[in-house]
């Protein structure tokens, strides 16, 4: 089966994409993501994910235009629903790309994550799949998470430290304790120091998609 995977970064892929290979499919990765923001971040996880596939071959398509508009565009970053649009927005796109290109099914990397709304991706996924036509493969790895996480270590592959958009940017840091510059106080510790007086105390460990 001709599988087409909607990829956000590489830390959900590591160890699911043997698991789908092993169950004999055919995978195509998309990497289709205007909800990653800003964009050097944007650029750091397309790199991240061409570390990933020197290492483990695999074929993918980029889509790497920024789409910061389209993404502000299409969610309501000001009530609650923003990621439901934001699910919507990108396997919309993905199924109607499987859909175009004679893929069999789609699905996505989203699903293997637990720090994302597994439920509502779920649901999304199926109604995307009725209104465009295309079979969607539901996969639930995300007891692989923490092995995932383990291999893209080894590797050296960049685990990103907050979902995507700015917003979960925000929400995710602002709890933390920031010094702006400390200069050559005693204090200011060598970590400080080499991160440009950014301490992060709070939600340093990485790859949680926190929203
Ligand atoms: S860690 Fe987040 S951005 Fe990366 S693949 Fe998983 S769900 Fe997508
Ligand atoms: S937190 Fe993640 S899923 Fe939610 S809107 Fe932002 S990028 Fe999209």
């Amino acid at each position: 089966m001709q599988l087409l995977l909607h990829i956000c970064c590489a830390c959900c892929l590591c160890a699911p994409l043997d698991e789908l290979k092993k169950e004999g499919f055919v995978v195509t990765g998309l990497f289709y993501n205007p909800n990653i923001h800003p964009l050097l971040e944007f650029r750091r996880r397309i790199k991240a994910l061409r570390v990933f596939q020197e290492k483990y071959p695999i074929k993918i398509i980029f889509n790497e235009e920024y789409g910061l508009r389209d993404f502000l565009r299409s969610v309501n970053y000001e009530g609650n629903n923003r990621c439901a649009d934001c699910y919507t927005m990108r396997l919309d796109s993905v199924a109607l790309y499987a859909k175009k290109h004679n893929f069999d099914a789609f699905t996505s990397t989203m699903l293997f994550s637990k720090y994302q709304d597994h439920e509502r991706l779920k649901e999304i996924s199926e109604k995307v799949s009725k209104e465009k036509e295309i079979k969607f493969l539901y996969r639930d790895y995300r007891h692989l998470s923490d092995h995932s996480i383990e291999i893209a270590r080894k590797n050296m592959i960049y685990r990103q430290g907050y979902c995507g958009c700015v917003f979960s940017e925000y929400e995710r840091y602002i709890d933390t304790t920031r010094e702006l510059y400390k200069g050559n106080s005693p204090q200011c510790s060598e970590k400080e120091a080499s991160s440009g007086g950014l301490r992060v105390e709070k939600g340093e460990e990485v790859c949680d998609c926190t929203r």
